[in-house]
This record gives structure tokens, sequence and C-alpha cells, in this order.
């Protein structure tokens, strides 16, 4: 079965203090086991080492971003291969902030995220629709090109977690409804199993992001296809910790 699972994206957020802060609150706090919920939390990339060296060893650190392939002259760029030598397991692929802001298309984190695979690193591969988009009734045909992108260019899933973060959700307090969310898990795990097998299907996590707070998790958590969440701003305070809490 999967495993509920609780990431914290950090985004571009936050001081030394302000992370030292989190930190301390997060190994304080008391939370159920690591057999029950995986919990990764993805500081700025300079945030990282600090991070992964004070955090709780039951919760582990994600990278926000990586580059594409092997490293060399690409200014401003972080390798997969660094992240690995420095022991930092996960990355975040394909956020819908580098992908409207930065414009990554979908080859372009296809391409990020069997590099990071094949290095070793487990990938966190976010997909979603704008609010455009979904009311014109294209929100399967855009997730399932992005998923499609990846799909091509890996073959094994078993280091992916999808998240489905409609863009609409993400800092707006419009958070998905229990059922919207669950709609669109079902459809991602069905095509999964058309695209990329039953194993696949079966295994992948799907967590959903977009506003995710202490409260409105515990009935998004009890949707079945819905393995855990991407929480952004509210992964910033203490309420974390209740997300991490709403495991079913
Ligand atoms: P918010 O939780 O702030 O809406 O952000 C979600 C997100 O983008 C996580 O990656």
């Amino acid at each position: 079965s999967r495993k509920f699972f609780v990431g914290g994206n950090w985004k571009c957020n936050g001081t030394i203090e302000e992370v030292k802060k989190i930190v301390t609150t997060l190994n304080e706090a008391e939370v159920p086991s690591e057999d029950d919920v995986e919990v990764v939390v993805s500081p700025p990339f300079v945030f990282l080492p600090v991070v992964k060296t004070l955090l709780r060893s039951d919760f582990s650190v994600a990278a926000q971003n990586c580059w594409a392939r092997k490293g060399g002259a690409f200014t401003g760029e972080v390798s997969a291969d660094m992240l690995i030598n420095l022991g930092i397991p996960w990355v975040i692929l394909g956020h819908s902030e580098r992908r409207l802001l930065l414009n990554e298309s979908n080859e372009f984190v296809g391409d990020k995220v069997s590099y990071a695979l094949a290095q070793g690193l487990k990938v966190i591969a976010c997909v979603g629709e704008t609010l455009e988009q979904r009311e014109s009734g294209s929100t399967m045909a855009v997730i399932a090109a992005q998923t499609k992108a990846i799909a091509e260019r890996v073959s094994n899933w078993s280091n992916i977690v999808l998240a489905y973060e409609p863009v609409w959700a993400i800092g707006t307090g419009k958070v998905a409804t229990p059922s919207q969310a669950q709609e669109v898990h079902f459809d991602l795990r069905k095509w999964l199993h058309d695209n990329a097998g039953a194993e696949a299907a079966i295994s992948t996590r799907i967590i959903y992001g977009g506003s995710v707070n202490g409260e409105n998790c515990r009935e998004l958590a009890t949707q079945p296809d819905v393995d855990g969440f991407l929480v952004g701003g509210a992964s910033l305070k203490p309420e974390f910790i209740d997300i991490i809490k709403s495991v079913t």
C-alpha cells in the first residue's frame, strides 16, 4: 500500500534564523511514526546543508529544482550529481511556478526527471492545470501531456511521487474540494495504468497541493486516491504538523 507522504515546499522563503526556528519546531513535534507517514521538507538550495544537518532523522529533505543533465558550464544551475554528493535524497521538479514563470516545458521537465532518477534522486514531479484550462475543460489533457513527457523518458516509477497542484489553488486560499481532487487523482491513476502499467498505477503516490492547511487537510486525506500533500505556505508554520497528522 502507498505510504502517506507530506512534503513542505518552502519555495523562495526564509532567513537562516527563520529556517533554524522552523526546524526546531519540527524536531520538537510529536508526529505519527515514519512507518505511517513520510515527511520531506524542501528549503531553498542555500539552506539545504544546514537543514539536512539539523533536521530530525525521521524526516528528509528535497531540493526545489535541479539541472537537466550532468554539471558543467551552466552558470547558476545545480546538478543532480551535486545533490547526491551532499546526501540530498529528493528533488521537486516541474513545479508550476517554474513551468510558468521560467518557461519550463513538459519536455524539459521530463528530461530533468529522467536525469535526476538516473543519478539516484527520488523525485516529486508536479503537474496541474491553470484556471483557464480547467474552465475550458482541458484539465485532464493538460495533466496527461505533462505526465506523458515524464512517462516517455522513465520506465520505473518507484522513485517518483506525483504531485497534482492545480495552479488556481496555489497560494490563493482556494483549495480544491475533496471531490475535485479525488476526481483528478483517480483519472491520473487510470492514466498511469494505461500508459505506465498496473504496477506504477497501484504503487505511485499521488499527492495534492494548493492551499492545503491544518483544517482542510483531514477531509482531503480521506479520499482514496489522495496519498498525501505538497504544502506551500502552511509548511512554514507550526500548522504543518497538523497536516502531517492528517494521515488516516
Ligand atoms: P500553497 O500551499 O501555498 O498554496 O502552495 C502549494 C504549492 O505550490 C506547493 O508546492
